[in-house]
């Protein structure tokens, strides 16, 4: 990676740039620019083998103005306070553009998952959730799903929550299996939120989404949710790749073949109906659409001015690096920034939350349909926002978050 950019830093930048065009009264800026708590816990775990191990362990919650802090736990080698940092400021920002009741949080285990039996990532899941027992909670601090955790995690996330406090507290995750308050539509929620801002998207271009092409980095919950749903919608996937390489076909790739294929190789690598290719050209493509659904920082300095997709519709978070923000727009690729085109994911959460609290559980056709609503309220909010402070995408989805949070707070006022 050329940039040297933490991902922390990435979102001060954008909060900078949002802030002096918003004329964002300081005392507020100050506050927003760092995170209300980092904890950081050390987490012991009996292994399997007999051995102890000794992980470390990390919830942010970065504003809560709005309502209880809101998001995910995820599990792998390489977490760090800076990137836990970034994901809580992001959900504050997404949290606020869809407008949800939630200020921003995120939480992490420095953790391979794939190395760990089931048993140990029980035993390592529950020791975070007693280490961050105060922490959290229904109305305090609500952690889901990310990369490396699932279902299951969330499941016993629940569990020794709810032993703690000697009662059912479904409410303090989401992300939860179905029948055990898990929503309907939560699985595909983030893939759904990417099609829903690919359509709005193609639209302010004037095409259909139909017959568009696109090509996916990543293929884990996010790009193969899009990817399934964005071919069920008629556009034509071009190229995808994941951790191992990527794969082309431009007369299209069978996305439903494709997920058979991932289920049983774990790659796209080695899919008969496609032949490999360069992970590093499939973000330069001449496509419609393309749809960065794994890691940070792919898209920067360095490789910017050679992007050739109309759109760049940010599964993932903090895909572009803010250097290579001008960079697109003087080339005319829209954007549909990640604090809005991966919130689909963080809304459906909202949605499991509020069954939770009524204890009252809606049909697939109901979260599918609210989400539709809320996505392409917030889509449209974002570029009125754009147009009316003639910024970028991105800044504009910033503008639209400061605003919202910035009036929480001066309603609430500071508590000194
Ligand atoms: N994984 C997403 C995030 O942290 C969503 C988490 C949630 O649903 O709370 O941004």
């Amino acid at each position: 990676m050329l940039s040297q950019t933490t991902a922390f830093d990435a979102m001060q930048a954008r909060l900078r740039a949002a802030a002096e065009l918003f004329g964002l009264e300081d005392a507020v800026f100050k506050v927003l620019l760092t995170p209300n708590r980092c904890v950081i816990v050390s987490l012991p775990v009996h292994m399997d083998d007999g051995r102890w191990e000794v992980f470390t362990g990390f919830r942010v919650q970065h504003n809560m103005a709005r309502g209880p802090s809101k998001g995910g736990i995820r599990y792998d080698p390489g977490v760090t306070l800076d990137e836990i940092k970034a994901g809580a400021a992001w959900n504050t920002w997404k949290t606020a553009v869809v407008d949800v009741p939630f200020g921003g949080g995120k939480g992490g285990i420095i953790c391979d998952p794939s190395t760990l039996s089931m048993g140990e990532l029980e035993r390592l899941t529950r020791r975070y959730t007693a280490e961050v027992m105060d922490l959290i909670g229904p109305d305090r601090d609500v952690p889901g799903i990310d990369m490396g955790t699932n279902a299951q995690t969330m499941a016993w996330v629940l569990d020794t929550y709810s032993m703690h406090l000697r009662e059912t507290a479904n409410g303090v995750v989401t992300g939860k299996p179905v029948g055990l308050g898990g929503s309907l539509g939560r699985t595909e929620a983030t893939g759904r939120g990417v099609l829903i801002s690919a359509r709005e998207a193609m639209q302010r271009l004037g095409k259909p989404l139909a017959g568009a092409t696109f090509a996916v980095q990543g293929f884990g919950n996010v790009g193969s949710q899009s990817a399934r749903l964005l071919h069920e919608a008629g556009a034509r996937m071009v190229a995808v790749s994941d951790r191992r390489g990527a794969i082309r076909n431009d007369r299209g790739i069978d996305v439903h073949a494709l997920i058979k294929h991932h289920q049983e190789a774990r790659t796209v690598v080695g899919f008969k109906g496609a032949e490999p290719m360069d992970p590093a050209e499939l973000l330069l493509m001449s496509v419609d659409l393309l749809v960065p659904a794994a890691t940070d920082n792919v898209i920067t300095e360095a490789n910017a001015a050679k992007v050739r997709a109309k759109v760049v519709v940010e599964g993932a978070n903090g895909p572009t690096a803010p250097e290579a923000d001008p960079i697109l727009l003087s080339n005319g690729v829209l954007v549909v920034p990640d604090i809005l085109a991966n919130a689909g994911g963080v809304t459906v959460s909202y949605f499991e939350w509020v069954q939770n609290r009524i204890g009252f559980y809606w049909r697939e056709r109901e979260v599918n349909e609210r989400l539709v609503e809320y996505m392409t309220h917030a889509f449209a909010a974002v570029f009125a926002t754009t147009d009316k402070y003639k910024t970028n995408p991105r800044i504009g989805a910033y503008i639209l978050a400061l605003g919202r949070v910035s009036q929480a707070m001066r309603y609430r006022g500071f508590y000194a």
